[in-house]
């Protein structure tokens, strides 16, 4: 039996399409390769969000030419969202000719037919389409196995953040039938997952373009109604679009969790107008300070962009001053990197290599010390997790999640899937430890 491999970069989205490429392979008749194996087919689901994630791509694409040398009759495939910016296919089948299947965005389910194309005839089979489609139902998956698995309930964005290169790569917004949604929520909780997570770039803008009134709110009172559905989460939240009507909703339906990932990006007003983010701070602060006058027990989290062309230092410091009064439970931290089309990559003002290094320190610095004060305050106190399984690190000990999303690690042989009640015992920066609380 041949066999296949994929290695995944970027988000969660992009897990996801990973185990639809997974499910077209494996209908073709193709297994996972073991980890000492050399795999017949193997397939870069790619990200090209930032240019540190492009550039540890390529350097991967050439490593593989030890593979191809090894096993001359090796697949290679590169897909997503980095062979779909303009040019970047033709240019990668020219300049790296032992790539032999280039797919974008937009035809990622060509997969099967490309590798077999490719097997038949040894010459490459390069084709990305540039525009979107609809969303595709039915297609076949192998989700990676756990409690939680991945959904994306809506394609592309449609808000042009001007750093951003996601709209051009994933096409405009389009969300799938509530209908089809909820019918894949009942076949996941069927086939043994307890959670489940709403993916999309803007996911609360969900229900846009169907013109049926359909909105996110409704879209997780669907969802929650799943009989045997233990836990419902849901990522990326944009600010603009997190109405009231949502924040009760996540407060009051019973699988929804408290957990918010809302992007701020700065802390500052002009710059969030140079980022073209449609709020101010203080609308900000307002729906943070209503998420948690809602669900004092919430978590939030963030992205933060450091660095933006003509960032100074008065609009750094109002980052820095955002993030202590608000005092998130996390913050995935980023150096801007220019990204060609969009309009941030043709704004004057490019900050310093060495002036972002030195913010993001600064802001990390800062936000570790919050995390962890945070998290110390949680000691004593008794949360509901979601048994995931042995800890990667100390398979001794079982890892699981609360609602708030924050890692606890503890003994217990309740199996995977299980909810059970941890009193907290320590904490650090990423993980909590605790005990079964009977
Ligand atoms: N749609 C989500 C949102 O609005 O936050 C996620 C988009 S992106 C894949 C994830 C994060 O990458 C963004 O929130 C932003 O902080 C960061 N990002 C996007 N473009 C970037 C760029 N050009 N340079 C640095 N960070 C960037
Ligand atoms: Fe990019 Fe902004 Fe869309 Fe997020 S909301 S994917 S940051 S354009």
């Amino acid at each position: 039996m041949s066999t296949y491999r994929i290695i995944t970069y970027g988000c969660q989205m992009n897990e996801r399409d990973s185990e639809t490429i997974a499910g077209i392979l494996t209908e073709r008749g193709y297994r996972r390769a073991g980890k000492d194996e050399d795999p017949d087919v193997i397939v870069l689901n790619t990200c090209c969000v930032r240019e540190g994630a492009e550039r540890k791509i390529f350097g991967k694409v050439l490593e593989l030419k030890a593979l191809k040398a090894r096993h001359p009759g090796a697949i290679i495939a590169v897909v997503g969202c980095l062979p779909q910016q303009p040019g970047a296919a033709e240019s990668i089948a020219r300049k790296l000719v032992h790539v032999d299947i280039v797919l974008g965005t937009h035809n990622i389910e060509r997969i099967g037919e490309a590798v077999e194309r490719v097997a038949a005839s040894r010459c490459q089979f390069v084709e990305v389409i540039d525009h979107e489609t609809a969303p595709k139902e039915g297609l076949p998956s192998v989700r990676a196995p756990g409690v939680r698995a991945w959904l994306t309930v809506m394609y592309g964005c449609d808000n042009f953040c001007s750093y951003c290169i996601v709209p051009y790569v994933r096409g405009r917004e389009r969300s799938r039938l509530p209908g089809e949604i909820k019918a894949e929520v009942e076949r996941l909780v069927s086939g043994g997952f307890k959670e489940v997570v709403l993916l999309g770039q803007n996911v609360n803008a969900y229900g846009r373009t169907l013109g049926t009134g359909e909105d996110f709110t409704t879209l997780l009172r669907d969802v929650d109604s799943v009989k045997g559905l233990a836990r419902t989460r849901f990522m990326t939240s944009h600010p603009r679009d997190f109405t009231q009507e949502m924040v009760v909703a996540v407060r009051d339906l019973p699988t929804v969790c408290e957990h918010i990932h809302l992007p701020v990006q700065s802390g500052s007003n002009t710059v969030l107008e140079r980022m073209n983010r449609g709020y101010t701070r203080e609308q900000y602060m307002d729906l943070a300070s209503r998420i948690r006058e809602a669900m004092p027990d919430s978590s939030l989290t963030t992205d933060i962009i450091v660095g933006f062309p003509g960032e100074d230092e008065r609009e750094f410091a109002d980052t820095m001053d955002l993030v202590k009064r608000l005092e998130f439970d996390a913050a995935f931290t980023f150096m801007y990197s220019p990204r060609k089309g969009t309009r941030a990559a043709q704004m004057p003002g490019e900050v310093p290599f060495s002036t972002k290094k030195g913010r993001i320190s600064e802001l990390i610095k800062v936000q570790n010390e919050i995390t962890q004060k945070k998290n110390r305050e949680l000691a004593g106190r008794v949360f509901e997790v979601l048994v995931e399984g042995p800890s990667e690190r100390d398979p001794s000990v079982m890892a699981g999640r609360t609602r708030q999303n924050k890692m606890v690690h503890f003994r217990s042989d309740r199996p995977p899937g299980s909810l059970v009640n941890i009193r907290i015992t320590s904490t650090g920066t990423w993980t909590l430890r605790g005990e079964v609380q009977e």
